[in-house]
């Protein structure tokens, strides 16, 4: 039974991962949601229901379009997979609960941001403004108002802070340190688990986007290196993980 359910929960995390990069992709474009609908990138063929199955139908196809035979990325599977994977581990971690269901729409925030600031450098306003407002609905039955109370504040500790570590960056560099984007995506961070948390996701994020840039950089890849894919992932692992700040100091000072 536990295993159907997490069986579930991964099917439905991959459809909605495969709907995900749709949206990561279309609204920073200001493209609407449904038209056109999915279509080969290069002859336009557009796809039929068998050709929509996340990740099935990419191994079914060869990873190849049906018409043009023109190569799909390996991108679309991989990121469908990983989202079926998070559901799935939200699930195991949280159980059935209203905590698993906060994970899975904070999770799928970031999921949408990750392709988006990939693809455009740019976080939009509305994704953020969007999950924030379902993440305070889910917070009031979880905490109660006084809590969500507490949570908003966070919010807007981390974003003041983030806002002046820009600031100073920009002044040390003397040029754009930081995004707008990431700015705004501290205060969600702020808002979901805090803001010595969020502080410390700044941190997981250089460390984490460090070998990153550096390969890509070794590969000449001329592709700008955003910052947010970096701090979602970080969020991803706090959340899962349920890292907080009084375990983290204890862990340090157990040591
Ligand atoms: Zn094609």
């Amino acid at each position: 039974m536990y295993f159907s359910i997490l069986l579930l929960f991964f099917v439905v995390g991959a459809i909605f991962g495969s709907f995900y990069n749709v949206v990561g992709y279309r609204i920073p474009k200001g493209q609407s949601l449904l038209y056109p609908p999915s279509h080969c990138t290069k002859c336009d063929h557009r796809l039929t229901p068998i050709e929509l199955i996340p990740i099935l139908s990419f191994i079914f196809l060869g990873g190849k379009c049906k018409v043009c035979k023109e190569k799909i990325s390996w991108f679309y599977p991989i990121f469908e997979f990983s989202s079926g994977v998070l559901f799935a581990l939200s699930y195991a971690v949280f159980g059935f609960s209203l905590e698993c269901l906060l994970a899975i729409v904070f999770i799928s925030m970031l999921l949408i941001i990750i392709i988006s600031d990939y693809q455009t450098m740019t976080i939009p306003d509305s994704v953020l403004i969007f999950f924030s407002i379902l993440i305070i609905i889910i917070k009031i039955f979880i905490v109660g108002f006084d809590g969500v109370g507490i949570a908003l504040l966070n919010g807007l500790a981390a974003f003041v802070f983030m806002l002046l570590l820009k600031l100073f960056g920009d002044f040390l560099f003397k040029k754009e340190s930081m995004g707008g984007g990431d700015i705004k995506l501290m205060a969600v961070f702020g808002l979901m688990f805090g803001f010595w948390m969020s502080i410390v996701s700044v941190f997981m994020a250089a460390i984490i986007g460090l070998p990153v840039s550096l390969i890509m950089i070794k590969n000449k890849s001329s592709h700008e290196i955003p910052f947010g894919p970096f701090l979602a992932v970080a969020a991803i692992i706090i959340v899962l993980l349920k890292l907080d700040i009084s375990t983290l100091l204890g862990i340090i000072t157990l040591r």
